[in-house]
């Protein structure tokens, strides 16, 4: 399969120094951030060294059944969270909203599990295909495409490439 450089590491980096700047302006009491694996798991990492206020980290993991590239729609919870979030101010950060249907799910999760505030920190905003009506507080590029790379994946591979590539049907 093809791929064409859609977005590059210095980019990346750029936009993530100012969401971080603008995360830390808006939210300067803290934060727990919530990253989603396996695809926010770079984005995650490189977000909270780029946020200055005082923040935990955790992780919880969601798969959708389906393969290949596109999601079923029916959402299950792989790892949950360790945190308790009794009253915690969250930023979820996502790899990609696209129907927005896992965004939905992870939202209404959160607000079960009892935190106070949810923010969506998205790497790439997809709006074309949106289905649910869920609001995005940070995103750092709007793209469509199947993308790889930074942490995305097609089938488990690419994760580790720098850049982010768009993956081309050949
Ligand atoms: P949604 O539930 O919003 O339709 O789908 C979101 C999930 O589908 C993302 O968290 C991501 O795992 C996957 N996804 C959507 N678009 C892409 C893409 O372009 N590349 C990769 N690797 N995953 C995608
Ligand atoms: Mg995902």
């Amino acid at each position: 399969m093809e791929k064409e450089l859609v977005i590059s590491r210095a980019e990346i980096a750029r936009r993530v120094d100012e969401l971080g700047r603008r995360i830390s302006e808006r939210s300067p009491d803290g934060l727990l951030v919530v990253g989603v694996l396996k695809g926010a798991f770079i984005f995650t990492g490189d977000l909270v060294r780029a946020i200055s206020t005082p923040l935990e980290v955790d992780f919880i993991r969601v798969a959708s059944y389906g393969s290949d590239r596109c999601s079923s729609g029916r959402i299950r919870l792989s790892k949950d969270l360790e945190t308790d979030l009794a009253g915690r101010e969250v930023l979820l950060v996502e790899d990609i909203v696209d129907t927005g249907t896992t965004l939905a799910w992870l939202l209404a999760h959160l607000h079960d599990r009892g935190a106070c505030s949810v923010k969506v920190c998205a790497l790439i905003d997809k709006r074309r295909r949106r289905r649910e009506k869920v609001s995005i507080d940070y995103y750092g590029f709007r793209r469509e495409g199947f993308l790889v790379g930074y942490g995305l994946d097609y089938n488990e591979r690419y994760r580790e490439l720098p850049d982010i590539f768009e993956l081309k049907a050949s």
